[in-house]
């Protein structure tokens, strides 16, 4: 079986991917599609679990032109956790789907502020555990049986097993991974238990593929679908980032840090929490600062061309502590601090380097926040998002940190699902 295959699939915030690698995680082939746009009403967003299943039928369809897919050993999804939806006993949807980006009335929010602890990831703006008490109130409770996230659904299709969860995806629904528990405190939700999902470890069995959908894809029937994770964290093993004090820093829209540690860090104050990663924690943080406040001023086109003529050994001496608005948690937690960007020179290169340096510091400011609250400071770190590709970016970055700073050479979330899938086969 030297020739065995591993597929992971990502549903993602806009788009569905599969990618293939084999036993040396070599890539062989990525299929991806767009996800269609949320149903938006306010500030709700719906969507279709069945466009997720016929998204995930097209790259596989795509996949299995590419590579055969008897060869295919396991496969591991992951998705948004914030996107979730409850099924009746045979994984059919009983509403349509809440997504990450949609925000319940604040009533519910409340209410669930009055039950958790102070401290919970269920309380960050897109935790899932709100919108599946919203969902359990508005269908037929003598019908529902499970309550899912994206990528539990998807593995749930693929096997006809549902009410299976992973570690990672149930962080933000309250599960206590620490004790490996729902905890105590959410007997006082207006939520059954038993609609709650088992919870395993990212690569642990769900069970082989169901007749019917080895049939449909042609796979073999003894395929082994294993549980996945979240897409952010898919994204960061696909960066090869393993050992503690290993950084992944995404220069996004908003500026995302990640650290690897021994040990689980939690602060509601900064909106740091953990993710179990393996043996060890993943500790992030994200600040309002990044790529948006350079999209408010300069185009993509733009911002390309002026970084040939950045000078990163030329300090500009500008001081901006750059925000797309007032208003920053980490790392300062002042939901008034305004945007420092004055004073602006006339040249607009020197403008941008002093835009980028301010992100650069904030970067710092974050890693030692993270440290002030018991993580590793990162030994080194590695980059993604559309900020990476700017060399004199990281050039400015390392000198500031002190710390070898590198592009990662891949942070495709299906990628990550891959290696989940191929690190679970000890055979
Ligand atoms: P997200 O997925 O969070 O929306 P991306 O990872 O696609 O964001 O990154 C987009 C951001 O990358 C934009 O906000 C833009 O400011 C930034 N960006 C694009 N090109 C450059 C560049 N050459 N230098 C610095 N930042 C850049």
């Amino acid at each position: 079986a030297s020739s065995a295959l591993y597929v992971g699939i990502d549903l993602g915030t806009s788009g569905c991917r599969a990618t293939a690698i084999n036993r040396d995680a070599t890539i062989l082939y990525t299929a991806s599609t767009d996800l269609p746009p949320a149903r938006a009403e306010g500030n709700a967003r719906y969507q279709d679990p069945g466009l997720w299943w016929q998204a995930v039928e097209r790259v596989l369809d795509e996949l299995f032109e590419q590579i055969d897919p008897a060869r295919v050993k396991r496969i591991a999804v992951d998705g948004t956790s914030g996107s979730v939806l409850v099924t009746n006993a045979a994984g059919e949807p009983l509403h349509e789907a809440l997504l990450y980006n949609d925000q319940r009335d604040p009533v519910y929010v409340e209410h669930l502020k009055a039950m958790a602890p102070p401290d919970n990831p269920v309380l960050s703006p897109n935790a899932g555990l709100v919108k599946l008490l919203w969902l359990s109130m508005h269908v037929d409770k003598s019908a529902l049986a499970h309550c899912l996230h994206q990528a539990d659904w998807i593995a749930g299709k693929l096997t006809d097993r549902y009410g299976i969860s992973d570690l990672n995806n149930c962080l933000k629904t309250g599960f206590n991974a620490e004790h490996h528990t729902w905890p105590r405190w959410m007997d006082t939700l207006p939520l059954d238990n038993a609609w709650l999902p088992d919870v395993q470890q990212p690569g642990e069995p769900i069970g082989p593929i169901s007749a019917h959908m080895a049939r449909r894809f042609n796979l073999s029937p003894e395929t082994l679908i294993v549980s996945g994770t979240t897409d952010s964290t898919a994204s960061f093993i696909a960066t090869g980032a393993s050992e503690p004090g290993d950084a992944v820093t995404v220069l996004g829209s908003t500026l995302v840090l990640k650290v690897l540690g021994p040990s689980p860090i939690l602060s509601a104050q900064y909106g740091v929490y953990s993710q179990p990663l393996g043996d060890l924690w993943l500790v992030g943080g994200a600040s309002s600062s990044g790529g948006a406040v350079l999209k408010q001023y300069f185009s993509d086109e733009q911002l390309q061309a002026m970084t040939t003529q950045l000078d990163p050994q030329q300090h500009t001496g500008l001081d901006y502590y750059p925000l797309p608005a007032p208003g920053e948690r980490f790392p300062i937690n002042d939901p008034h601090l305004s945007p420092q960007l004055e004073p602006r020179p006339d040249d607009d290169v020197t403008f941008f380097q002093g835009l980028l340096e301010g992100i650069a510091r904030i970067e710092k400011q974050g890693y030692e926040r993270l440290a002030e609250l018991g993580a590793p400071f990162p030994k080194r770190i590695l980059t993604s998002g559309g900020g990476s590709v700017n060399d004199a970016w990281t050039q400015i970055r390392q000198s500031l940190l002190g710390l070898p700073v590198e592009t990662a050479p891949n942070t495709e979330a299906a990628y990550g699902s891959a290696l989940i899938a191929l690190r679970s086969d000890k055979n």
